[in-house]
């Protein structure tokens, strides 16, 4: 798709050289991560600021182009490519953070710096990032802000809105808003850095973040434990969270799954003898939290196996079990993949019947269940389905909502789950949704076919 030669020249104004419009140079921006969701574009523009990212969206708007803002690209509901030709604003080049304000705990960021250059500009400086999650060497601030990522440690910190002190962000109008003082207490009306975080690029792109950073839990012990059946796991979930304050993760894997990593990258089964399911949990603090985490696994009851690490290379080996199984599982094909959030009360029914519901409708398609079980957080992947035969998803989506879950705990809506915003939604919030976009990007060019399904 050839670009308008005055669009071309008119963002070339903007952003000099910085317009990717070669078709061979543009195509690995627009396929997602998984290879499910694959677009095309006219142009790929790098703005360097946040007045060019504003100029940008304003020659954009005057052209009646709309805009796709790009990350990392490691989105997984489809937000980030440009599924109908839109223009990609990729923020990678809007990197650096200022010093950290060491007496606040606080840092101002790029949107293109990445989830790991944040931790480890917060650790240089003797703070810590609450939010951690696989991706981290490519996901950006700006991304995570987009779409208020949650990941491994949100029973303890919360999710990225939690962090989030102030944006500087253009909206669909081209103006720039900037509230970044990182003031904790502010009440000085519509919090807009909020309304921002979780809105996927459709209400306004985002060039700079203001963060709170958290005191550093430098000691660590992580374990992987080997439960009888799923309801020992959750059980002793629950108890690991009530009896560990220093709990930082808790993830569920089953056995499948760990299978799965260990014949995808050769690593070695953790246990002798093999178990349904098993939990993944990390406990910090200031003092060696080992003899706290052994006593409360000690506590639980239904535990076939544990293994403990405490030194960084051995928990490393651990982690690779769950944070590998993303990757793993793609090696399989591109993965529907629908991260859902359950009322604790129903996590277990859930989980049981899940399988069955995807084989009801596709009998050759396996199912793959992992997540953050410490906030009721799981994550349904299907393989073995047409990229584009979105059945499995709508039946799972509607289990969920029978049970009083949500379509997505953190991944966001995207273009994946739009149709289906409906079942954690009511029609006065569509409505709602539908004026603020209105009101901050009245042209409709920032990711209109994202989130938002059409009236
Ligand atoms: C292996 C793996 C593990 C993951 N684990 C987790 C997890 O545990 N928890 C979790 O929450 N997510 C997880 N993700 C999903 C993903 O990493 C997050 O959603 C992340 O926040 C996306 O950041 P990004 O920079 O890659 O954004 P992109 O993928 O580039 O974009 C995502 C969305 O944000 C919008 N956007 C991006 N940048 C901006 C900007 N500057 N301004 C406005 N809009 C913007 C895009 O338009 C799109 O809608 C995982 C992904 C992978 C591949």
């Amino acid at each position: 798709m050839p670009i308008d030669p005055t669009l071309a020249f008119r963002l070339r104004e903007v952003v000099g050289a910085q317009v990717l419009v070669d078709p061979e140079l543009v195509a690995s921006y627009t396929a997602d991560w998984t290879g499910r969701f694959r677009g095309h574009t006219a142009a790929v523009v790098f703005p360097a600021s946040t007045e060019e990212a504003a100029g940008v969206v304003q020659v954009c708007r005057e052209s009646g182009v709309a805009i796709v803002p790009q990350g990392g690209n490691t989105g997984l509901v489809g937000g980030g490519v440009p599924l109908h030709g839109e223009v990609v604003l990729n923020m990678g080049r809007l990197g650096g953070s200022e010093p950290v304000d060491r007496a606040g705990g606080q840092v101002t960021a790029g949107a293109g710096v990445t989830l790991a250059g944040i931790q480890e500009v917060a650790a240089e400086s003797g703070w810590s990032y609450g939010v951690d999650f696989s991706s981290r060497a490519s996901a950006t601030t700006g991304g995570s802000v987009a779409t208020n990522a949650g990941g491994i440690r949100v029973l303890r910190y919360g999710d990225t809105r939690a962090q989030l002190l102030g944006v500087e962000a253009v909206l669909g109008t081209g103006a720039v808003i900037s509230h970044l003082a990182g003031l904790v207490k502010d009440n000085t009306g519509y919090d807009l850095s909020g309304l921002i975080c979780g809105s996927e690029g459709t209400l306004a792109v985002v060039t700079r973040v203001r963060l709170r950073l958290v005191p550093p839990a430098p000691e660590r012990a992580a374990a992987l434990i080997a439960l009888r059946n799923l309801d020992a796991a959750l059980g002793t979930a629950a108890v690991l969270r009530r009896s560990l304050p220093q709990l930082e993760a808790c993830e569920i894997i089953f056995t499948p799954g760990i299978d799965l990593v260990c014949s995808v990258f050769g690593l070695r089964r953790p246990f002798l003898r093999p178990s349904p399911v098993n939990l993944l949990i990390e406990v910090a603090d200031r003092v060696d939290p080992t003899d706290i985490l052994i006593e409360a696994i000690g506590s639980a009851e239904h535990v076939i196996d544990t293994i403990v690490a405490t030194d960084s290379p051995r928990r490393a080996e651990l982690w690779r079990y769950r944070e590998e199984l993303t990757a793993a599982i793609n090696t399989l094909g591109p993965p529907h993949k629908l991260d859902v959030t359950l009322p604790t009360t129903s996590l277990a029914g859930f989980i049981d019947a899940v399988p069955d519901v995807v084989s009801t409708i596709e009998p050759t398609a396996s199912t793959w269940l992992f997540g953050h079980v410490g906030d009721g957080n799981i994550h349904v992947n299907v393989t073995g389905l047409r990229t584009d035969d979105d059945r499995v998803d709508g039946a799972v989506f509607e289990l969920v909502a029978r049970l009083g879950g949500s379509i997505s705990a953190e991944h966001g809506i995207g273009s994946a789950k739009r149709r289906w915003l409906h079942l954690s939604r009511s029609a006065a919030e569509q409505t709602a949704f539908r004026a603020l976009k209105r009101a901050l990007d009245p042209d409709g060019i920032l990711n209109p076919h994202v989130l938002i399904p059409d009236a």
